[in-house]
């Protein structure tokens, strides 16, 4: 499953609320119409009765099943062309284009075991909408990330400056989202705060929400949390960080650090790699501080195999 059960059960809820709305708005235009004009009512009934009624009637008279058939589809459109022209007389909406369901699925949402394009633009917008408490919003894509905000002088030490490296990890995020899928690399997002990083994880986010994959984003101490209430409180242990085909944890290192959530993290992070899902993780901590920190199995999979971005410069939000 692409999207999470909680994305899932939002966007059914929305989708049917939306059904529902546009039943009782066609409703309400269906009974002023025929208060209108009564005779729609008559012509709705006759276009009602189905072409399998014409054939069995034809079938019983024993007339021939094919003229039947032709005279009833030329009944249909002459009774289509009246209540159009009926309606266009009242100047009211058709009710029935109000009510109309999605002709790919009939408004269930699903073709088959494939979420239909109606639904999924649904999880989308409930994606999106989990993603509005984040930095960026009015921007689509990459554009909030602006470049011009980091030093242009170059570091002794680096032998590079902050904005040229930021080109690099920004053309980095772009290219690794236009080409995301199944076994791409999980990412270690790695710098002071106020660098960016939770911006462009949000790019990330939001950028691969717009193409349709799943994504869960967190701060690490949320997810714990969750963890922690299933474990301890009986609460459900939730599925969606290691299902989901996109897990963003943000702010690595601030979480209070115990066997359990050490734990947990390294099962999550194992179970991901496993699985193929990509993962993208940020940290204000140094590789140095998180060897410190972490036991070794944990340190292995983060440093051995994650894609290491540096993020460096001057904390932006003092500017
Ligand atoms: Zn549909």
């Amino acid at each position: 499953m692409a999207y999470s059960a909680q994305t899932m059960r939002q966007a059914r809820q929305r989708y049917q609320a939306q059904q529902r709305e546009r039943e009782q708005e066609a409703d309400r235009q269906r009974q002023a119409a025929y208060a209108a004009e009564p005779r729609l009512r008559a012509l709705d009934l006759r276009l009602r009765s189905t072409v399998a009624q014409v054939m069995a009637s034809a079938f019983e008279k024993r007339s021939d099943p094919e003229q039947a058939l032709r005279q009833a589809r030329e009944a249909n459109l002459a009774a289509q062309a009246e209540r159009t022209a009926l309606l266009a007389g009242l100047n009211m909406p058709d009710y029935l284009d109000t009510d109309a369901r999605c002709s790919r699925c009939g408004g269930t949402g699903w073709q088959g075991q494939q979420l239909c394009g109606c639904l999924r633009a649904q999880c989308r917008q409930v994606q999106m909408d989990q993603l509005a408490s984040l930095p960026g919003k009015n921007e689509p894509g990459f554009d909030s990330f602006h470049l011009d905000v980091y030093e242009t002088r170059t570091e002794e030490k680096l032998q590079i400056s902050p904005r040229e490296q930021m080109r690099q990890v920004l053309a980095r995020c772009q290219d690794w989202a236009a080409r995301f899928g199944p076994g791409s690399p999980s990412l270690l997002l790695c710098g002071g705060t106020g660098l960016g990083k939770t911006l462009l994880s949000a790019c990330l986010a939001r950028t691969l929400t717009m193409q349709d994959v799943g994504v869960v984003y967190t701060r690490v101490s949320a997810m714990l949390r969750e963890y922690e209430n299933a474990q301890f409180g009986g609460a459900e242990r939730p599925r969606a960080y290691e299902e989901t085909q996109l897990l963003i944890i943000d702010d690595l290192g601030t979480e209070m650090s115990t066997q359990f959530t050490n734990s947990v993290l390294y099962s999550v992070l194992d179970s991901r790699l496993l699985e193929g899902h990509p993962t993208v993780i940020s940290t204000n901590l140094s590789s140095a501080t998180l060897q410190q920190r972490y036991p070794p199995q944990l340190i292995s999979r983060l440093l051995g195999q994650y894609e290491l971005l540096i993020f460096f410069g001057r904390d932006l939000r003092m500017e």
